[in-house]
C-alpha cells in the first residue's frame, strides 16, 4: 500500500473557482455528490446578500407608500421638463399629427395592390432619399391637414427619418431644403403623384 496515492478529495466552488476540501461544502441532496455546488463561505455571502436585497426592496415599498403624493408631483415634474426635451417635443407633434390624420374624414382608398404599385415605382426605397428598407412607412405627398388624401397617387414610400421631417409639411417647401433633397427623386415623385406646379418658385426648384 502505498499512502502517498491516497488522495484528499477535493471539489470545485462554482461561485469563487476555489478548490476546496468536501467539509467546505454545505449537503444538498438531489446533486451526485450530495453536496452544493457554492462552498459555505460563498452560500452564506449569497444567503446574505438576498437577504439585503428583500430588505432593501421592503424599504423601498414602504416609502412608496408613505410619500405618494410626493411621488405624484415628481412625476409631474419630470413629464414636464421631459416634454421640453428634443425627444419629448418630437414625440408631441408625432402624436397631434398621428391623431390629426385619424380625425379627419379621410377616404382610405389605398389598397395593397396600390401600395406594392408604389413600392415598385420607387423602387422598394425611401421616395426621397433612397434608402432601401423594408420598413418603409405609407407617406402623404400633400398632408391630410391640407386636403391631401390617402390615395393611391398620394401616398409614397418614406423611410422613419424623412416622414418625421416632412409631417405637414408642403413638399417644395419642404424637400427643396431638406439635406437629402435630389432633383431626380422630386421629379419621380411629381411623376407619380402628378402634382401640378402653382407656382413659379416651384418650377424653379427643378432647375
Ligand atoms: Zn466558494
Ligand atoms: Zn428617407
Amino acid at each position: 500500500m502505498n499512502n502517498n496515492t491516497e488522495k484528499i478529495k477535493m471539489k470545485v466552488c462554482s461561485s469563487c473557482k476555489q478548490e476546496k476540501t468536501l467539509d467546505e461544502f454545505g449537503k444538498r441532496k438531489t446533486n451526485k455528490d450530495g453536496l452544493d455546488y457554492l462552498c459555505k463561505v460563498c452560500k452564506r455571502a449569497e444567503w446574505q446578500k438576498n437577504k439585503d436585497l428583500e430588505k432593501h426592496r421592503e424599504q423601498q415599498r414602504i416609502y412608496r407608500l408613505n410619500n405618494q403624493e410626493k411621488i405624484k408631483e415628481y412625476n409631474k415634474q419630470y413629464s414636464k421638463k421631459y416634454k421640453k426635451t428634443e425627444n419629448g417635443k418630437l414625440a408631441r407633434k408625432m402624436y397631434k399629427h398621428n391623431r390629426r390624420s385619424r380625425d379627419k374624414d379621410l377616404i382610405y382608398t389605398l389598397s395593397k395592390e396600390y401600395w406594392e404599385e408604389s413600392l415598385n415605382f420607387f423602387n422598394n426605397s425611401c421616395a426621397y432619399c433612397g434608402k432601401k428598407s423594408n420598413r418603409l412607412q405609407h407617406e402623404h405627398v400633400v398632408p391630410s391637414s391640407k386636403g391631401g388624401h390617402y390615395t393611391k397617387q398620394n401616398i409614397v414610400p418614406a423611410c422613419k427619418e424623412c416622414n418625421l421631417s416632412k409631417l405637414d409639411n408642403d413638399l417644395f417647401e419642404w424637400y427643396v431644403n431638406y439635406s437629402k433633397y435630389d432633383k431626380k427623386k422630386l421629379e419621380k415623385i411629381l411623376k407619380w403623384t402628378n402634382i401640378k406646379f402653382e407656382s413659379q418658385t416651384q418650377q424653379l426648384a427643378l432647375l
